[in-house]
Parts: C-alpha cells; structure tokens; sequence
C-alpha cells in the first residue's frame, strides 16, 4: 500500500503512521521526493487492508500495490536513486562507464589496461578475482591475490573497483577490497548471496539472469533492498534466446522498461550481450540512447592473451573511438559521459 501525504502534512502525521503500522507489524518505508512525501507500507496486505489509512491527519490518498515488488518499485519512490562513490555518481546526468578486463590476470597487464582507460575518463575498474566459468576445468580467477591488484591499481590511478562476488563466504574479502560488488547473472536468483548483500552498505550491481523475466530481476532486487540495502544497480547483459550468432540478445527494451518500473539506476553490459567484439560499439551507443545509466565494458590491452573473454573485448584504441561516440549520443539524449 502507498500512502501519499499531503503537500502540508507535519512530522507528527508522519510518526503516526509509523506506529501504527509497526503496531500491527508492518513494516513503513518513507521516502520524501522534492514534490511530495510517500509512505510504502509493507507486509499482509489483509492487515493492511483494515487500517483506515485515508482517515489519518496529513494523507492525501492510499493506493494499493499490485505488483509483487515494492522497494524497488517507482510507485515507492518516484525519484531516481542515484548511488554514489565517493562522488561518482551512477543514475544521475552523467553515464557511467565501467571498464577493464574480464579476470585479473597480473597486477602487470591490469595496471597498463587501466592506463589505457584513462584518457576516456572511466573513473571505475572492472575485474573478475572469482570467475564462474563454465567449465571447472577453465581459469577459475585469483581470488584474494586479484583483489590485492585491484587495490593496488586503485590507489595508483584512484579508480574504484568493481568485482564479483560469488559465495556468502568470501563476502567479508569483498568488502574490504571493493567499492561495488558484482552479482553476476549465475547467481542473480542466489538467495542466500543475494541476503547477504543486502546487510551491507556497498553498492551492488546485480546482473540480469540468463532466462530471468523483468518481474524475477526486479524481484531479486527486492531482496537485496528488503534487507536494508538501497544501493542497487540494475545491470541488462543479454538474455538467452534461440539465436547463436551472438553470444546472448541484448533486450535493448529492458532499459526503458526498467527505468519506467524502477527508480534504481539501469546499466548495460555490451560485451556479455553480444560476445564479439564487432558488435560492442554499436550495442553501447544503442544502451547510452535508450537511456542506460552506465556501461560495463571488457577491455584488455591484448585480448588474443586473455585468459577469459578475449574475443568480446575492445583493445584501448577501439575503446577510446567507441566512448567518444557514445559520448555524443548521450549529449543527443540530454546526458553527459
Ligand atoms: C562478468 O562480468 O565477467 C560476468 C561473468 O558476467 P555475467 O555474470 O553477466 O556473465
Ligand atoms: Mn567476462
């Protein structure tokens, strides 16, 4: 149930309808926007059902909430969320871009790939120190040591790290090394991982599933906020169709579809999409017009040497004239990158 409160409510009709609804334990989630303050009132929607809402001091008017997800829902906040690292914003007027190689390969061949990316003006890396890979038999990542290199290059060029996250074990040696934790597609319905996550206070990006509908994404997000964690990116990376020409289909629609449903910021992996790397520049400049919030692109300074995902990642140069085009697609759409 949303409870709308009018434009001249006080603070007393607000802590209220707090008490009252965690009265009859339910939960209340407030959000004030800049035109009007929202109560998102959560729990057995038959209790709910009974609270005479719209008779409360300061209400405006109660709607119910169809859809299963409520946090994550615009209905809830109609502002967009914007997520912030230590002033890099990603969901407000500027695209981000996340950038670098698939694994860490060696402090090395990481340290020059971030190099190269400088010029474009990518304030966050990329990196993988634990891989889900297909088969156990290929490169499997790092782990602690990759997330040493991570942070070594992190205090050499100052941009923030952004890496996976796959077992509720490691999530501590997560937390110390990473400014965003990734929740790759694999793992997007892990409930487990996903709980955790949400009892902390990093930035997520959580990765659309394989075969998972907009309504399970969405979900999944929901679980991550129900926890307490508010700092969802949502991040599109191609869905599994009948098609094999591309690694996966992009489902360009998810963007705007996303943005309408939900107030989090909307990303697009081009490279796990499309999985060449003929296709990457054209998939991005379509994600930046559709009004995506960032990138997150598979960058290596010698792809015919990379351990994984070397033939959907750019080399810096091609990367640079992509970012440049991307650019004026964003500054077409009212955005800056
Ligand atoms: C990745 O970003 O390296 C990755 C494994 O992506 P996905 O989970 O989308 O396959
Ligand atoms: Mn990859």
């Amino acid at each position: 149930m949303i409870i709308v409160m009018k434009p001249d409510y006080d603070e007393d009709d607000l802590l209220r309808i707090v008490r009252r609804l965690e009265d009859m334990s339910l939960r209340a989630h407030i959000s004030k926007g800049e035109q009007r303050t929202i109560v998102g009132a959560i729990g057995d929607e038959r209790i709910l059902a009974e609270i005479p809402m719209e008779s409360f001091p300061g209400v405006e008017r109660v709607l119910p909430v169809l859809k299963p997800y409520k946090l994550v829902s615009r209905d809830f906040k109609p502002e967009n969320t914007v997520v912030s690292v230590d002033g890099l914003d990603i969901g407000g007027p500027r695209v981000q871009v996340i950038a670098g190689p698939c694994a860490v390969e060696s402090r090395e061949v990481l340290e020059e790939i971030a190099e190269s990316l400088l010029p474009a003006g990518v304030h966050f890396l990329r990196g993988g120190a634990f891989k889900p890979r297909t088969s156990p038999y290929a490169f499997q990542g790092w782990g602690e040591k990759a997330l040493e290199f991570l942070a070594a290059v992190r205090e050499k060029t100052g941009m923030k790290v952004v890496t996976e996250l796959m077992d509720p074990r490691d999530i501590e040696l997560l937390y110390k090394y990473a400014d965003i934790i990734q929740i790759g597609t694999r793992n997007m319905q892990n409930f487990r991982l996903l709980t955790e996550v949400g009892n902390i206070d990093k930035p997520v990006i959580l990765k659309r599933g394989l075969c998972a509908t907009i309504k399970e994404f969405l979900m999944s997000a929901e679980y991550i906020m129900a926890q307490g964690n508010e700092k969802v990116i949502l991040c599109e990376r191609g869905i599994r169709t009948f098609e094999t020409e591309t690694r996966n289909t992009l489902d360009i629609s998810a963007v705007p579809l996303l943005k309408l449903l939900t107030h989090l910021p909307v990303i697009v992996d081009p490279s796990h999409a499309v999985g060449r790397v003929d296709l990457v520049p054209a998939v991005s400049r379509a994600a930046v017009a559709a009004g995506a919030d960032g990138l997150l692109v598979e960058v290596h300074v010698r792809p015919e040497e990379a351990m994984s995902d070397g033939p959907q990642s750019l080399r810096p140069q091609p990367f640079l004239s992509m970012i440049e085009e991307c650019r004026r697609v964003a500054e077409a759409v009212g955005r800056s990158l």
